[in-house]
């Protein structure tokens, strides 16, 4: 294949993507989001509609004026598989090539048995064959763990005990698609980048509280991940001198101290929750009133919110989006946070906007899909040899009779 006819199928790839996660769009304003000049999208444009992939849309605009020409996706028959994996369990869902979740299923997993990769290829197979799209462009899946390239084949993760565990390779030879790793929270940053609250802002931060304690960096509109693929691991931020081991091996970790675990723990030994309870038990007395149950997450609030401050002076975002399966008790959480984390803050960035969402385990792996999505516009190349396979099937897609 000549180079010419490469960039030109990249290109028509780009404006594929482009009207599947932002929807309909006129000529102009898909030039000027993909860089490249109106000229260049007029021509793809012609072609994707001979070739039937897009159709022409005519946008009536409410206070009169001229009606705007847009072009939209003619097919949603593309689409993608994302996957988180958590200690305990597996989020998979099937999108559209315009990120809508059309399938979530959510399956037990138990990390640490000497069968986790087994059990996971098979279940994510089986959503691979469930599908009835036409062509699926490939399987993203997040973990939680830092992952160096995207498409690299094995991964560790000291939150699902793993070391150089093949899952890459594994999936892709299973399934016979792409597979793209990231660690789960830069997946999340990307949904919310594309689809959620961050869709307006070039520079956020995600920040999540749960089983673990991470942090999404989305700067200039792109996700960081730093020259190991280990920005935003806030987790492992030193808050106290004398705290509990972390995972990492290191003491005093913000994690160590505040994941939910932790609150299980010092609230069992206080007596505030039985010896078999859990967070569940925990979050049920602080909202009943019980003092000692509120004073656990208002200290964790505090410890978070410095550390999170710390993070704001550093990164300078436009707003903090709080998420994962601690928010869900976050009036709790906030009792500590607030006051810890405004006065922590440099002047200029006092005021930012800290909005937390609810908690939903599906936004994960729809960002793990997101990779697979947002492929055609990575620019920077991450994805590598996967993220050439990814825009090859969609460029045959593309080419394909429908
Ligand atoms: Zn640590």
């Amino acid at each position: 294949m000549a180079l010419s006819s490469t960039r030109t199928n990249a290109s028509r790839a780009a404006v594929l993507a482009f009207l599947g996660t932002h929807g309909a769009a006129s000529r102009a304003e898909i030039a000027r989001s993909l860089e490249v000049s109106p000229a260049l999208v007029t021509k793809l444009a012609r072609e994707l509609l001979a070739d039937q992939l897009i159709i022409e849309l005519t946008h009536s605009p409410s206070r009169g004026g001229r009606p705007a020409q847009l072009i939209g996706l003619a097919s949603h028959d593309i689409g993608a598989i994302g996957v988180k994996v958590a200690p305990d369990h597996l989020t998979m869902v099937e999108v559209g090539i315009d990120g809508e979740v059309t399938h979530v299923e959510t399956r037990d997993f138990e990390a640490s048995s000497p069968h986790a990769l087994a059990t996971l290829v098979t279940a994510v197979s089986e959503v691979v064959k469930l599908s009835t799209r036409r062509t699926q462009l490939g399987i993203g899946v997040g973990i939680p763990g830092s992952v160096q390239e995207q498409s690299e084949h094995s991964v560790n993760s000291t939150q699902l005990g793993w070391t150089n565990v093949p899952l890459g390779s594994a999936l892709q030879s299973a399934t016979n698609l792409p597979v793209l790793i990231d660690n789960n929270v830069s997946a999340l940053a990307l949904a919310e980048s594309l689809y959620g609250t961050g869709r307006g802002h070039d520079h956020f931060l995600v920040v999540t509280i749960g089983s673990g304690v991470g942090a999404g960096i989305v700067s200039h509109g792109s996700i960081i991940r730093g020259h190991s693929g280990n920005a935003g691991e806030i987790g492992h931020i030193p808050v106290t001198t004398d705290g509990p081991v972390c995972n990492c091996g290191a003491t005093g970790c913000l994690e160590a101290a505040i994941k939910e675990e932790s609150l299980v723990r010092q609230a069992r030994s206080a007596g505030v929750i039985g010896p078999h309870d859990g967070i569940g038990a925990l979050e049920v007395r602080g909202a009943a009133g019980d003092p000692r149950a509120q004073e656990v997450f208002a200290n964790a609030g505090r410890l978070f919110g410095r550390a999170v401050a710390g993070v704001v002076n550093t990164l300078d975002p436009e707003i903090v989006i709080v998420l994962g399966e601690g928010a869900a008790s976050w009036p709790l959480w906030a009792a500590g946070f607030e006051p810890a984390f405004r006065p922590a803050l440099i002047p200029q960035k006092r005021g930012i906007q800290v909005v937390v969402e609810g908690w939903q385990d599906d936004r994960w792996a729809q960002g793990a899909a997101c990779l697979i999505l947002s492929t055609p516009f990575d620019d920077a190349g991450v994805s590598g040899k996967q993220g050439h396979l990814i825009r090859e099937r969609l460029t045959t897609h593309a080419g394909a009779p429908s």
